[in-house]
């Protein structure tokens, strides 16, 4: 039986302003929900995806599709919320316990971590000297270090560069950047929702997330 939890709303108002745009997203959400809105090639989840397992001791550069074996082990938790021994996912060749690949202590920065990091510079590479959007999403200050900072200097850099950033609490807009910045404190979902009501369809700019 699936369990797959709906696609929140703010991801499909999103790809509606981003339709016909050249764009790339950079996430650090591992929950995967980008990839029901928009193509892999257009996506770096530069923190992992949890649709993936991968060996906790690291023992090998590989990463493992586990929708299977999660509803397996799902469908098997019992009265006390536990799964049977051989359920739990093995590494293939060290037999240590898999885990999710997501950023934690033993987070595996391999071949698909590289790829997911190329993808972005490669699009940064190509569209630098263009019009370009920095639209910054709901990151909060516990790891500015991923998007935020960079974000912030690419838009101090990039000459034709500005920065949107939209949050509650942590819309922080750099004195440096006073002229090539927006801060909104608000509800992304609310703004994205009214954005895309109010949406022409036209512009030239590149986004990024
Ligand atoms: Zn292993």
């Amino acid at each position: 039986m699936e369990h797959e939890c709906p696609t929140g709303q703010p991801y499909y108002d999103l790809m509606k302003l981003l339709q016909g745009r050249n764009y790339h997203i950079m996430t650090t959400n591992q929950d995967f929900q980008f990839t029901r809105v928009v193509s892999e090639d257009k996506l770096s989840a530069i923190q992992g995806d949890s649709r993936y397992y991968q060996c906790s001791r690291r023992c090998h550069d590989e990463i493992y599709w586990n929708k299977e074996i999660v509803y397996k082990m799902n469908d098997a938790i019992d009265e006390h919320l536990c799964i049977p021994p051989e359920l739990i996912p093995r590494c293939p060749k060290c037999g240590a316990e898999m885990e999710p690949w997501v950023r934690g202590y033993t987070f595996l920065e391999g071949r698909k971590y590289k790829e997911e990091y190329h993808k972005i510079n490669a699009f940064l590479t190509a569209n630098k000297d263009n019009k370009i959007l920095f639209l910054e999403l709901g990151v909060g200050r516990m790891t500015p270090m991923f998007i935020q900072e960079p974000f912030w200097n690419l838009t101090y850099s990039l000459p034709q560069a500005y920065y949107i950033t939209i949050n509650p609490k942590d819309a922080l807009l750099p004195q440096e950047l006073s002229q090539k910045g927006w801060a909104i404190k608000e509800d992304i979902a609310a703004v994205l929702w009214d954005a895309a009501a109010l949406m022409s369809g036209k512009g030239d700019s590149v986004c990024i997330i």
